[in-house]
């Protein structure tokens, strides 16, 4: 195969449907050349996981709770006896309860932070440091984020500070792993209608108020994150590492509600 990651072989986590982030990147890797692995949590997402995979040549490695280190020691053993090494990850994963994505941050209890800070930040250390070994030529760790990590928004709550946290681990592990040529971005992707996005209380408002709002005046598609992410796991972003890229159709430069946006 030809194009930007020819050659390359990469694991995505975080893949449940025709929906998910992790599928508009794994098409646009596999049509940028890459070789694809995928876990999926639960046999329930398995169902859907296999053949989408299979649509893309890709292999299905198993089952991986990323909360479970067991786990993810599991699929990273079998990227080594399969593929010796791996040149990207790129985690598609977070959770958290959906009570306490709606209403007031100060309600959240101390359970629900320590898990969705350890599903939604943690895990992306705990998949850098098994990642690190399969990387001796360097590779490139790739995360998803979002604006509300960095601004205040409607029922985001504790997701907003498990991806503040998730994107200040973004720029330790670039600091940690450059030296050894590996590279760690993370995307700020505009909001998308996805299963995880429907657990957010008001998420059509969120939606719709970016699409009047938005520089370009619309939300973005999985497809534009897939092209973008390709551009950060390739040779072309070779410079590129501790980088927050925004692919959220500019939302994240305005400053004012839009004053000819309609009421929503
Ligand atoms: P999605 O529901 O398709 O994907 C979320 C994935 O997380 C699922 O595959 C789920 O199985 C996985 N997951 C949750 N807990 C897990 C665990 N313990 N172990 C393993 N996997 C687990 O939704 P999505 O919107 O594509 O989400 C992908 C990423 O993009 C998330 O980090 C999300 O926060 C981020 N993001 C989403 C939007 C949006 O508007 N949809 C915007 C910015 C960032």
């Amino acid at each position: 195969r030809s194009g930007p990651l020819a050659g390359k072989r990469g694991l995505i986590l975080g893949l449940a449907n025709n929906r998910s982030i992790a599928w508009g990147i794994a098409k646009a890797a596999r049509d940028a050349g890459a070789e694809l692995a995928f876990t999926f949590q639960g046999e329930s997402l398995g169902k859907r996981v296999r053949p989408l995979a299979a649509e893309l040549g890709g292999v299905v490695v198993g089952h991986c709770d990323v909360t479970d280190a067991a786990s993810l020691d599991a699929v990273f053993g079998e990227i080594e006896r399969s593929w010796g090494k791996l040149d990207f990850v790129v985690h598609c994963v977070a959770f958290s309860d959906k009570d306490e994505l709606t209403g007031r941050y100060v309600n959240t209890t101390a359970e629900n932070f320590s898990n969705t800070l350890l599903v939604s930040c943690y895990s992306f250390t705990a998949i850098a440091q098994r990642a690190e070994r399969l990387m001796p030529d360097g590779g490139s760790l790739l995360t998803l984020t979002y604006y509300g990590a960095e601004k205040w928004m409607p029922h985001y709550n504790v997701m907003g500070v498990a991806k503040a946290a998730l994107e200040a681990s973004v720029r330790y592990l670039a600091a940690d792993l450059g030296e050894k040529n590996i590279r760690v971005n993370a995307i700020s992707a505009g909001p998308i209608k996805t299963l995880a996005a429907s657990g957010i209380g008001d998420f059509r408002y969120i939606l719709k108020w970016n699409e009047y709002n938005a520089p370009l005046r619309r939300s973005v598609s999985i497809e534009e994150v897939g092209e973008s992410a390709v551009f950060l796991l390739s040779s072309m972003a070779r410079g590129v590492t501790g980088e927050i890229l925004h692919v959220d159709a500019g939302y994240h430069i305005v400053g004012m509600k839009n004053p000819a946006a309609p009421d929503i």
